[in-house]
């Protein structure tokens, strides 16, 4: 039987891979130097499945391949696949089958998973894209800077004044994170820095 690893493992992982290849900005910038430096190719394929989001495979020659589904059509949720995949290869999954192959139900980028794997994997590309430190002082700031804030230290969403907060900042750390709208809130939340309740 595998044990699971602690959040805090994977997340100290996770900083090791940042601390090694990224000196500054989001970690999506330097995606093809990691895959590089680890051997890794990376190819977009075309697939006729829609469920298919996402794979890091081994071929029998033992090169390795991270495959994301081309017809995903945006950004942020591509840099979750691939920070996903990588999180499968970081955290040394056994590879079943020579394979993984994650489907748009597993690479769920907030709430529950059901298989441990696939969870260790988004929970490491949640903290890879978004590592602690950057994103706690970068939401903090804009926090502090926006004139309409009435808390400085969380930001408890609703459908008064922090919707306005909220949608100002957020389009400045989705773009300096790559991620989507979900993963960003996601992470927010389990950073506790914010709350979402608004109806939209
Ligand atoms: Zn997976």
């Amino acid at each position: 039987m595998r044990r699971n690893m602690d959040n805090s493992v994977i997340e100290q992982i996770a900083n090791e891979q940042l601390a090694k290849y990224v000196k500054r900005g989001g970690v999506h910038k330097v995606f093809n130097e990691i895959m590089e430096a680890e051997r890794i190719k990376f190819r977009k394929v075309s697939s006729l499945n829609n469920n298919f989001v996402g794979a890091l495979t081994k071929y029998t020659n033992g090169q390795l391949y991270i495959m994301v589904n081309n017809s995903i059509d945006n950004d942020g949720r591509t840099h979750f696949t691939i920070a996903h995949e990588l999180g499968h290869y970081f955290l040394s999954h056994q590879l079943t089958q020579n394979a993984f192959y994650c489907l748009n139900e597993e690479i769920v980028e907030e709430g529950v998973w059901q298989s441990p794997i696939e969870q260790e994997a988004n929970y490491f590309a949640s903290c890879f894209l978004m590592p602690e430190q950057k994103i706690r002082s970068a939401f903090l700031a804009m926090l502090a800077y926006s004139k309409k804030t009435k808390t400085k230290d969380f930001l408890y969403v609703k459908n008064d004044w922090s919707f306005g907060v909220w949608s100002g900042i957020k389009v400045d750390l989705m773009k300096r994170y790559g991620v989507s709208e979900a993963a960003l809130r996601y992470r927010l939340q389990q950073l506790k820095l914010a709350k979402f309740e608004f109806i939209a």
